[in-house]
């Protein structure tokens, strides 16, 4: 059936599309025999196997491949670390060759991605029409989307606790997109979506931006080369996010 692309807005076949990577779904399935552990809020449900890699038909393959090449290619080769220096220091990793506006633009086109499927997996994301489309049009013709509508930052996830999660563990895991309150200015409370995959998580907010440049260095793409990812635990749900932001709505 002939559909319109989702991205340049073209009719053509269109692709099973993922937001979060199918690389990463694959490499949870290769290392699970075929399966990924489903996780619930609910305590006495049953643990459940899943082969569900939260696709839905978006794009078409011009713009599937595109996506892919820009972004995400070198995107996860680099948070993997691989063609990268980086150092591990007491309190997170320090990358200081990388592109950081291409990583900030791969965690941007995932966001979009996700606000617009139809998996429910990505329900908890519904950006406004107007974020959506100024998000389409930056990525159409792979530019950046203004750092005065998205901010992104990113943690690296360890877990110190005995017997807990190993690095390995924490790179196999991917959640479901989650939103968190965050307070911007005085009585006013923003949401900020959290993405989780690869032992990273990321935060974005949107419409917010730093109140001072000493915040600057928390974002990444700010600085071209450098960003350092603090480390988090996984087990404290951290429910502040320790920057001063305006709201620009
Ligand atoms: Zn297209």
């Amino acid at each position: 059936m002939e559909v319109k692309c989702k991205l340049c807005r073209c009719k053509g076949k269109l692709c099973n599309s993922h937001a979060i990577p199918d690389s990463l779904f694959k490499a949870i399935f290769r290392d699970n025999s075929g399966k990924a552990i489903k996780l619930s809020s609910l305590d006495d449900k049953p643990i459940e196997y899943s082969q569900d890699s939260w696709a839905t038909e978006q794009l078409c393959e011009a713009c599937e491949k595109k996506l892919n090449k820009n972004y995400e290619l070198y995107s996860l080769k680099a948070l993997s670390g691989k063609n990268v220096d980086f150092t591990r220091l007491d309190d997170g990793v320090l990358f200081e060759s990388i592109d950081t506006q291409k990583i900030r633009d791969f965690i941007v086109a995932i966001l979009w991605r996700a606000s617009i499927s139809e998996s429910p997996n990505y329900k908890a994301i519904e950006l406004s029409n107007k974020l959506n489309e100024s998000i389409r049009l930056s990525l159409n013709i792979s530019s950046s989307v203004s750092k005065r509508k998205i901010l992104v930052r990113g943690f690296k996830l360890i877990d110190t606790a005995e017997g807990g999660f190993t690095r390995e563990n924490l790179r196999n895991f991917i959640s479901s997109p989650f939103l968190r309150n965050y307070s911007v200015d005085e009585g006013k409370s923003s949401k900020v979506v959290c993405l989780v995959f690869l032992g990273y998580l990321f935060e974005i907010f949107i419409n917010s931006y730093p109140k001072d440049n000493s915040y600057r260095h928390e974002f990444i793409g700010l600085d071209k080369k450098k960003y350092k990812f603090k480390f988090q635990e996984i087990t404290i749900n951290c429910g502040h996010p320790n920057v001063e932001l305006s709201n620009i709505n």
